[in-house]
């Protein structure tokens, strides 16, 4: 029987056309996917159906509450289609498909979010090719996770990262292998895919676009009064950007009384790696002891987009910061490695 692709179109540069304000936004992207790929390859496509949101964004636009909305969107549909293909802008793409990555846990389908850095409607694009590449994937393998597919590059969604402002290869995953390799054969790192069993028992909470997190970047001279700052916004969670293996300054007892203010007011202190490769490591140095000490827990060798999304998971299905903390340290869903 021939399998059936749905694919959900929410926007990016893969569906927008040239204007004198840059790129924006155009109508009719299943017109354009017919003019632009050709029947002699179009024939050779699984079926799909293609549903376009109603309004379209450039995904620098995206809210929580959208990330929800696909994630509905896929869950009410899984008994009908094999795969799944989400197209959506590259900015934020890293950060809806970790978002998915927890809603959808358990999915025992392809789920493939693509977009491209020049839109189909370009003579010159990546964008047909990202679009029939991630189709065939969700169609064709057994894939069951979400993934982003990018240039050749098959990545567990949320381990991936937006590397490059305008490169082809913009999305890569520094800290866990490709799930698979595309030229001129798919080549699937089997022992990559996540191994659990397959449940639909997804997560999708009522709530999604409350504000929870906030991602906070250490620099040099960072006072406790900007600490303070944030502590008197209604976040419940705080990912510290710290430097290196998750140090920050031990020379500064107000700045990390400020860290125990935080802990002590019911807030989940998370402490991420500014570097792009590896994690924390707390003990390392007395720096990051001191973190320790002052209440931080450790993201180990989560992406921000990872960390951030799965903070503002676990707040919007009602657990409280003490389960938290422990929920976010552990293996959801391949986020984070186990031994570090
Ligand atoms: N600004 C665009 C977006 O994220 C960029 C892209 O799609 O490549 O929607």
């Amino acid at each position: 029987m021939k399998k059936r692709i749905y694919i959900a179109y929410t926007g990016g540069t893969i569906g927008m056309q040239r204007s004198p304000n840059g790129y924006v936004m155009m109508e009719g992207f299943a017109q354009l996917i017919e003019e632009k790929i050709p029947p002699r390859i179009s024939g050779e496509m699984p079926e799909y159906d293609l549903h376009e949101y109603p309004t379209q964004i450039d995904s620098s636009n995206i809210l929580p509450a959208d990330w929800l909305t696909i994630a509905q969107d896929i869950s009410a549909r899984y008994d009908d289609y094999d795969g799944f293909v989400v197209l959506h802008g590259t900015d934020t793409m890293s950060y809806t498909t970790s978002a998915l990555s927890f809603m959808l846990k358990g999915i025992g389908k392809p789920v493939i979010i693509t977009g491209s850095q020049i839109p189909l409607s370009e003579i010159r694009n990546d964008a047909q090719d990202n679009l029939v590449t991630a189709i065939e994937l969700a169609c064709d393998f057994n894939i069951p996770e979400v993934c982003l597919y990018f240039n050749g590059r098959l990545l567990r969604g949320n381990r991936s990262l937006k590397v490059k402002a305008t490169g082809f290869d913009a999305f890569d995953s520094p800290n866990y292998p490709w799930l698979a390799q595309i030229g001129i054969h798919i080549e699937l790192n089997q022992r990559a895919l996540l191994d659990t069993s397959p449940s639909t028992a997804f997560e999708l909470p009522h709530n999604y676009n409350a504000r929870h997190v906030v991602p906070l970047r250490l620099f040099p001279g960072i006072s406790s009064q900007l600490i303070d700052a944030v502590l008197t916004l209604p976040y419940r969670g705080i990912i510290l950007r710290t430097y290196g293996v998750g140090n920050a300054p031990d020379n500064d007892p107000e700045l990390l009384r400020a860290f125990e203010r935080a802990s002590a007011q019911g807030k989940v202190v998370l402490n991420l790696s500014q570097c792009l490769q590896g994690g924390v490591h707390q003990g390392s140095y007395a720096t990051g002891s001191a973190l320790t000490n002052a209440g931080v827990i450790s993201g180990g060798d989560m992406t921000i987009e990872a960390a951030f999304t799965k903070l503002h998971h676990l707040f919007s299905c009602g657990h409280s910061a003490e389960q938290i903390r422990t929920e976010v340290q552990r293996n959801i869903c391949g986020e984070i490695s186990e031994t570090q």
